[in-house]
């Protein structure tokens, strides 16, 4: 053996188990599915993607509903509860994006250089299709980096204000 491992098991996402099944197949002859997009492992997907574009922030983004909610993060996240993090929302992106790390062409939208800076899974405490509704959503993250309670929580807008701004925050917890 010798290396440490430093990779998540491919069993995880269900990837290495679908090797046996691809080598048999000729896919340009059979209908059956390639299987490309493999199911994931159990659990949302949550993903914080460093993004070097215009100006540096960090994009947050829950699986809910079938996409990507997403918060552009200018200052990232805190581990202090005390620390309320500016998270601007956008608009969703398809979870395959939460895969994506590269470099977007200058003059292209969002251009810049994007790194996956966390990833795991999420579970919602409570409702999370109404805690988004209402604006209050908290959660547990099972990341690399982040774990433990966190909530966004979307605040009231000012007058003349545009764009829909929300608050990152960690609760107080263990893991704080
Ligand atoms: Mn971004």
């Amino acid at each position: 053996m010798g290396r440490l491992r430093s990779q998540p098991p491919q069993i995880a996402n269900g990837t290495m188990s679908l090797k046996e099944y691809r080598k048999k197949r000729h896919f340009d002859r059979t209908a059956e599915p390639a299987g490309k997009r493999a199911k994931k492992k159990p659990g949302w997907v949550y993903v914080i993607q460093k993004h070097d574009a215009t100006r540096l922030h960090y994009d947050f983004r829950l699986e809910l509903d079938g996409v990507l909610k997403s918060w552009a993060v200018p200052q990232g996240p805190s581990l202090d509860p005390s620390q309320k993090r500016l998270a601007v929302h956008v608009e969703d992106h398809p979870l395959e994006y939460g895969n994506f790390e590269g470099i977007i062409p200058e003059g292209e939208y969002g251009g810049g250089t994007v790194l996956l800076w966390d990833r795991g899974t999420w579970s919602a405490i409570g409702d999370a299709a109404e805690g988004y509704k209402e604006g209050k959503l908290k959660f547990v993250l099972n990341g690399e980096k982040l774990h433990g309670a966190w909530m966004l929580v979307r605040m009231r807008p000012r007058e003349g204000e545009k764009g829909d701004n929300w608050l990152l925050i960690k609760e107080r917890d263990a893991e704080v």
